[in-house]
Order: C-alpha cells, then structure tokens, then sequence
C-alpha cells in the first residue's frame, strides 16, 4: 500500500494528543485582554513607550533590516554603540551582538570548544546550550544540575587540555541560582573557562540589574563569558556575548552564527540600548520584579525565588493544562511548561513577574492563583508590594 510520505506525522500528533502534549500557537490581541503573568518582559520594558520610540527612531534611520551579515553591511554604528553600552553595564571588555540568545550561546560554545577539548554541561541547561553542545566539536559531559563535586571530577579527570564549564545563572525553568563563586573557583582551578548564560538575570538580579555574576563579585573577570538576551528584561529583540575582548575578536572571526547570519534588525538593536538606558535610570526594577515573584510565590503556596520566575510543580501534563486554562478563564495568562520542555513527571505552571505589574493587576492575579490551586488559606498581601 502506497502512503502519503508525511503520513508519519498524523501518528505523531495522536501520540502526543493522547499523552496530553499537543501544542498550539495562540495569538495574543493587541488588546491584551488577558493578564500576562507568562512572558519575559520581566520589566515591562516591551511596550515602554522610550524604549518603543527608540525602536521606531532606529526603524527610521537605518531600515528595516539590517541588510547583511554583521562582516558585511550588517553592522551599523546603532549595533556598535549598544555593544558598548552593554560591555559597559556589565563591567566587560567587549560585547557582541547576535540576531538572538539562542544564535548567542551557539557562537560561545562551538567557537570555544573545538576537537580536542572538553565542555562539561550543567543537565538543567537551556535548549539553546544543549544544541550549542551538539554542534561543538570537543567531547561533551553533562553533570547533575548545580553539582560542584560533578563539575570538579569532570575537569580533573579530562585528558582534554581546554575546558569550559556552562550554565544558566538563573535556571530558565525553576528561577534558582547557580553556585557561580564555587563554580568559578573549580573553574580556576582546573584551568577551564566558566561560560554564564544570565538570560533570566541580567537586568533582574545583581546590583543594579547587572546580573548574578555581578552578584557574585565576577563581573569582568578575565576567564568567564557572559551570554544575555535582549529579549527578557530589555523587552526587545536579540542576544549577545560579553567578556574579554580577545574572545569576542576570536568569535568575529569564526562564530558561524554571526557570520552566516543576517545582523540583528535596526529596530530591536535601538530598542535594547534604549531599555538599557532605562535601566541604568532605574536601578531598582528588577528588585521589584523579584518582590511581585515572592508575592505571586506566596498565593501560589510555593517558595519566594531569588529571580522573577515562580515554577508551580503539577506533575501531570493534562492537569497542569487544565490548571492553566482555568487561571486563563478567571483572566490570568501563566506558562505552562510539559515535557520536553521539563522532564517527565514535572509538569508545572511557570509563573512570571513583572515589575510594572500595578497593585490592583497584583491582587487579582494572587486571588486568581489562590483559587486555581486551591490554597485559598493565604489570603493577606504582603504589605511590602503596595508599591508595585
Ligand atoms: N538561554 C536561556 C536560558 C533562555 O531561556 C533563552 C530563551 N528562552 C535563550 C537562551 C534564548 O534567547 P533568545 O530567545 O534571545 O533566542
């Protein structure tokens, strides 16, 4: 019997109907009518209207796009000052911008990690950085989330002379920390370079923002690479690598995802320095995105996060479906994150803060939560968050 060659993939979308894994885009309204508690817009920078005029005013300028590779046409004097800028607020010698976080961590990984070394990979790490280990030509080992004692053996047992050590600095899906200072110091020790992915802290923890590798008194150090997003706190498009500025020389020169790819758009490159701006304006607001996370934290019954990202374990991937969708009727839009997302057994709500988020929007959406996951004892507010 003759089959259509795509037939495969009705099979495919059964099993994953039946296992309660069917995903589907939904379009958000101009209008927003449901309350946000799921994107990365931690700050509330995305529709800022300085950071929105700054995007039009570079979309004017310089064009719609970038017209070519960043070696080509596709560098502009926009994307060299957001490069300074951004070195700059994190105390590194140099910056390089990438069309995204995710082309960022797969510029880092594979342009450090040729045949013949070794990158020892933190388990909980990002898509992003599991494919950034894919395609890197050097031996991969993965260690048990946030194990220095995995970490150590790793590096000391390697024949490899080059190492590098990545991680998340604030876990994507579960908002913990890193062990950054003890990684940093088995890094030393062991003669590796310690690779931070802060997408989910910079501009939230940190003095000022400046992330968790400032936190911990790394800022700058001459063995550790930073990549960000410009999508997250910065409301806009975009990613980069920060740190010493013989890697970013070594990643103009060979990272296949800066120069095959088309520059970063105009618009998203002046619309990150713009919220930048803002933020070195406003030093306080990812301290507030963190308290409204303890506030929704506590009426969702589950421990403060040190980060603006509030996981609410449900397990099951139809309930936590269906927790969701409940939270959507009653006006709340919260993540919901299943496997292969997260591993099996650990489907969960994804909470996520935002800073603007006004008292009155705060309230409803603790009542909300409270309701939805039943933990209606916790009815008082702490007063701490009048002023979010
Ligand atoms: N790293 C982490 C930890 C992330 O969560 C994400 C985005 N979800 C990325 C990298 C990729 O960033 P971008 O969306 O800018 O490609």
């Amino acid at each position: 019997m003759v089959t259509h060659a795509l037939d495969w993939l009705d099979a495919v979308a059964q099993e994953r109907e039946a296992a309660g894994l069917r995903r589907v885009l939904t379009p958000r309204s101009a209008h927003g009518e449901l309350l946000d508690l799921a994107s990365n817009d931690y700050l509330g920078l995305a529709t800022d209207p300085r950071v929105v005029s700054a995007g039009v005013e570079a979309l004017r300028t310089w064009g719609a796009g970038a017209t070519g590779s960043r070696l080509v046409t596709g560098t502009t004097e926009l994307h060299a000052e957001l490069e300074a800028a951004l070195a700059s607020f994190a105390g590194t010698e140099s910056a390089l911008v990438f069309s995204s976080g995710y082309a960022a961590n797969l510029a880092v990984v594979t342009a450090l990690c040729p045949a013949g070394s070794l990158v020892v990979s933190d388990s909980a790490n990002h898509a992003s950085l599991i494919d950034a280990c894919r395609l890197a030509r050097g031996r991969v080992q993965v260690v048990p989330h946030n194990d220095l004692a995995a970490f150590e053996t790793a590096l000391a047992q390697r024949t490899e002379r080059r190492a590098v050590v990545v991680t998340e600095s604030v876990d994507s899906i579960d908002g913990d920390g890193a062990p950054l200072a003890r990684l940093h110091e088995i890094c030393r020790r062991q003669g590796a370079v310690l690779v931070v992915d802060e997408a989910h802290g910079f501009g939230i923890v940190g003095p000022g923002g400046r992330g968790a590798l400032a936190e911990a008194g790394l800022a700058g150090q001459d063995d550790v690479i930073v990549t960000v997003t410009l999508s997250k706190a910065l409301g806009s498009q975009g990613g980069a690598v920060l740190g010493p500025r013989r890697v970013i020389g070594h990643l103009i020169g060979s990272a296949r995802t800066m120069i095959f790819d088309t520059g970063l758009a105009p618009a998203a490159a002046g619309a990150a320095l713009a919220a930048l701006r803002v933020l070195e304006q406003e030093p306080a607001l990812g301290r507030a995105a963190i308290r409204v996370a303890g506030a929704l934290a506590a009426a969702a019954g589950v421990r403060a996060p040190h980060s603006a990202i509030v996981p609410v374990l449900i397990g099951d991937p139809g309930e936590a479906v269906a927790a969701a969708r409940r939270c959507a009727v009653l006006g709340l839009r919260v993540g919901c994150f299943r496997p292969p997302s997260v591993p099996e057994g650990t489907s969960r709500l994804r909470l996520t803060a935002r800073a603007n988020l006004s008292r009155n929007h705060l309230l409803h959406a603790c009542d909300v939560l409270r309701v939805v996951l039943g933990r209606t004892d916790n009815h008082a507010i702490d007063s701490r968050d009048e002023d979010s």
